[in-house]
């Protein structure tokens, strides 16, 4: 009998604004310990919150993105909520946050795997503070507590069980990392915290009712966010055939062993105690604020890739690649200024694979390619306009990343010119012809591999320079009539 994995994330961003949630404290990251954590952060007594309006509006951002840039799903009033509990990066023994009436509600992000397009459907997303951290080092094993990131704003979104694997919820964690840095809401940054995700996973019976689900928590990476999923979902499998039990609970993933495991059992909402701040006054949205927000905002990811997709005719899965973060979509957009259709879904095509294939090898952003945006439609122009072929556009990319100039320059240096000349092509095509007079005969007996052979041949002998689309009719119509009559 088969199981489905069944999967749903919570994901916290961490927001772009200059300061704290409800403080005037610097949020940025990798200051020394507690340089960056104000009075109302360390929580002494008296003091009061007051909303940061940026990290609002961030959140209005995300609401207005989430659904095509309506505003259907922003709440025109929504209220902060206490969440209580002890730990000793919590000083106030309570995190802020949102409870019953979250700033966002619904919305939907659309995925692509295995050519297939799906919706996974958000329930909500809310703003609330960050904890402290707590720092454990040194051979006396002192541990220290480190508020800087006390009262960092985050925007908490959360997933409809939607999920069916590993690989969909790698997709949707990457169209969000994609979105929230296309609105410049959340730097993207996983290795700082970011951007992270916990992974509820429950396995079930195809069409039976949902599992008990064990939260796999803080993912700050795309790979092990994958391979935590395989594993817990394997081990679930397991435990359940083996006769076992699932038991509700939060685990960790340990990147070393690729194995999750249990830290406690799953507390329920009641047990936190949830209640509205008394400090905090409800958040009143305005139709004009949301206006403002909206006229104010870069175009969201999800809305560009369904302009490059529906609009250029590019396939979703490469449109997806393009928009997967802002400098890649600002790159291609730079690139197929002014470019007709074609062109530009050959220069998408171009970016998703061999550009994208070299940034992963050397480790580098979009940002810092050698080939700028105007030299990769260059290229692509000398191959529509015939100047070369494709295969010697890729031997001229690689001779921009290496430094070597712009792509007129290599192909006159390099003599790259594809050979249109049909006297030179012939006599190539004559010599290979002549010169293999077994695969001629095969050929003639209809088997096309000896054809292909003998184009590479003549692609060979003229250095990857012919035309191949010439080579191909001059071939066939020379083999057509072999051998030529009185010869
Ligand atoms: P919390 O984890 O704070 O208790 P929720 O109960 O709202 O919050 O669920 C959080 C996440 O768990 C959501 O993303 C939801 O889609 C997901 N989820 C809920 N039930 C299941 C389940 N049976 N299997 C997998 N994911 C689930
Ligand atoms: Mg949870």
């Amino acid at each position: 009998m088969t199981w489905e994995v069944v999967i749903g994330l919570e994901t916290h961003a961490q927001l772009l604004t200059r300061s704290k949630l409800f403080s005037g404290a610097a949020s940025a990251f990798g200051a020394p310990p507690n340089t960056q954590a104000c009075a109302v952060d360390i929580a002494l007594p008296g003091v009061l919150p007051v909303l940061n309006r940026r990290a609002v509006e961030c959140a209005i951002r995300f609401g207005l993105a989430v659904n095509a840039m309506s505003a259907e799903n922003v709440s025109r009033r929504s209220i902060f909520a206490r969440k209580n509990y002890f730990y000793p990066d919590l000083p106030k023994g309570y995190q802020i946050s949102q409870y019953e009436m979250p700033i966002v509600r619904g919305g939907a992000i659309g995925i692509h795997v295995n050519g297939r397009e799906k919706r996974i459907r958000l329930t909500r997303a809310h703003l609330e503070e960050d904890a402290g951290k707590s720092i454990h080092e040194g051979m006396h094993e002192v541990s220290g507590i480190d508020l800087n990131r006390a009262g960092t704003p985050l925007l908490e979104i959360v997933s409809e069980p939607d999920m069916r694997s590993a690989e969909e919820a790698v997709a949707y964690a990457r169209a969000l990392h994609g979105l929230v840095t296309s609105i410049r809401i959340c730097d993207g940054n996983m290795q700082e915290g970011s951007f992270r995700c916990d992974a509820n996973v429950s396995v079930r019976r195809p069409g039976g009712p949902l599992g008990t689900r064990r939260e796999i928590k803080n993912l700050n990476s795309f790979r092990f966010l994958q391979q935590a999923i395989e594993y817990e979902a394997r081990w679930q499998i397991e435990t359940l055939e083996g006769g076992g039990r699932v038991e509700q609970a939060t685990v960790l993933f340990d990147p070393d062993s690729g194995e999750t495991h249990a830290m406690r059992t799953k507390e329920d909402a009641h047990d936190y105690r949830y209640f509205p701040d008394p400090d905090l006054l409800p958040v009143a949205i305005s139709e004009e604020w949301i206006e403002e927000v909206r006229r104010a905002m870069p175009e969201p990811s999800t809305v560009k890739r369904a302009r490059f997709s529906s609009g250029l005719g590019i396939p979703a899965a490469t449109a997806a690649v393009l928009t997967a973060d802002p400098d890649t979509a600002d790159y291609f957009e730079r690139a197929i200024a002014g470019a007709p259709g074609e062109l530009a879904r050959q220069i998408a095509n171009w970016i998703a694979v061999s550009t994208n294939a070299k940034l992963n090898e050397r480790g580098i952003s979009i940002r810092e390619s050698p080939v700028a945006p105007d030299e990769l439609r260059r290229l692509l122009e000398r191959v529509a306009d015939g100047t070369i072929s494709g295969k010697i556009a890729k031997e001229v990319d690689d001779a921009m990343w290496s430094g070597e100039g712009g792509v007129d320059a290599i192909i006159e240096r390099r003599g790259l010119r594809q050979i249109s000349d049909s006297g030179e092509l012939e006599r190539a095509c004559d010599e290979v012809i002549g010169a293999n007079p077994r695969q001629v005969a095969d050929y003639r007996a209809g088997k096309d591999k000896a054809f292909h052979s003998l184009v590479g041949q003549v692609m060979k002998a003229t250095r990857g320079k012919a035309n191949p689309q010439q080579v191909n009719e001059i071939l066939r119509r020379k083999l057509a009539s072999w051998p030529p009559a009185g010869g």
